[in-house]
């Protein structure tokens, strides 16, 4: 069947094309996991989960989360006490390990789990690879979130992310699941009503958006991070007029360097001078030297009285000769 879509979304991307369509990003198709190192407390997380249910473990009489966890973050060379909340973490699996083996096992006798399988729907190009899907008499679909930032109701993102998730399951199986959630370490289950309604006005809105032309449309939640921010000429222009509250670029006038080796940039920007502090040089893409033109993004919310924008840790910056600004 020829489809009327275009090109293949994933949640996050058709969360991205809602938002600003010059944002999304379409793939040729799904595609396959990519074979990473783990670096942080939830991608191990996530793995120990995934091998506590591929082990059988979630219907162990014994708590085992912890030790999948352990045994996951020795193979990757991360050190639980050294990980930004890795002890934390490992609490919180420890602490949430019944509630989510509970959870799993609501769908009915002899559940048996999906972990990050790949589900597609190929007519309207969405794929999506949801943490569990677990099929007995019924069927879940469940998204582990690690950090703190999951609230109650979902935020949107996450919600659409669910009901496509949602309407992927009802493709693959031809029944609608009958439990939607997101397990959140920090604050348990929370349930999404996945309504058939819900999912066919989302699916509406998807259609509708691919077929607009790929404007960008700059907004603080939807540029935040964005690969294209660098070169995106709508969104500097917004962050000029104070649009948006992370971003801020002009031509460097001084360089100080601290002993701890971070950073502070003096810029003339068209609103006058600023201080940009806390720069570290993981941050930078390249030298940074009076006369070069600095871009900066993921930055904190600006003080004013001196005006003064801090880097945050997932601050980029990109430096640039004047000649040639981006
Ligand atoms: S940087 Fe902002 S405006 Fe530009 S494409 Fe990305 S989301 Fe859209």
């Amino acid at each position: 069947m020829t489809s009327a879509y275009g090109r293949w979304l994933t949640p996050t991307s058709a969360w991205r094309l809602a938002q600003c369509a010059a944002s999304a990003g379409y793939s040729s198709g799904p595609l396959p996991p990519r074979r990473q190192r783990l670096t942080t407390a939830g991608e191990a997380a996530h793995a120990a989960m995934k091998r506590w249910i591929e082990s059988g473990d979630w219907f162990a009489p014994t708590p085992r989360l912890q030790e999948h966890y352990d045994i996951v973050c020795d193979a990757n060379g991360l050190q639980v006490e050294a990980l930004a909340n890795g002890r934390l973490t490992r609490a919180r699996l420890g602490a949430r390990e019944v509630d989510l083996a509970s959870l799993l096992t609501r769908v009915g006798d002899r559940p048996e789990a999906d972990c990050e399988k790949p589900l597609v729907d190929p007519e309207k190009e969405l794929w999506g690879v949801p943490d569990i899907v677990v099929r007995g008499g019924q069927t879940a679909v469940v998204d582990l979130k690690t950090g703190g930032d999951v609230t109650r109701p979902l935020p949107d993102q996450l919600s659409r992310q669910l009901l496509i998730y949602a309407h992927l399951v009802r493709t693959h199986d031809g029944e609608p699941p009958s439990l939607v959630a997101i397990f959140s370490l920090a604050h348990g289950v929370i349930e999404l009503e996945a309504s058939a309604r819900a999912i066919e006005e989302l699916l509406d809105r998807i259609a509708a958006a691919r077929s607009l032309p790929g404007m960008a449309t700059p907004r603080a939640d939807a540029c935040r991070f964005c690969a294209q921010r660098r070169r995106c000429e709508p969104h500097w222009n917004a962050a000029a007029n104070g649009e948006l509250p992370d971003a801020v670029e002009g031509a460097v006038v001084r360089t100080e360097v601290a002993e701890s080796g971070s950073m502070a940039v003096q810029l003339e920007t068209p609103t006058g001078r600023v201080w940009l502090t806390r720069l570290r040089p993981t941050m930078l893409a390249g030298q940074v030297a009076p006369g070069c033109w600095l871009r900066a993004v993921r930055l904190m919310a600006p003080s004013t009285e001196p005006p003064t924008w801090r880097a945050a840790p997932e601050t980029m910056a990109w430096p640039a000769p004047l000649a040639n600004q981006h």
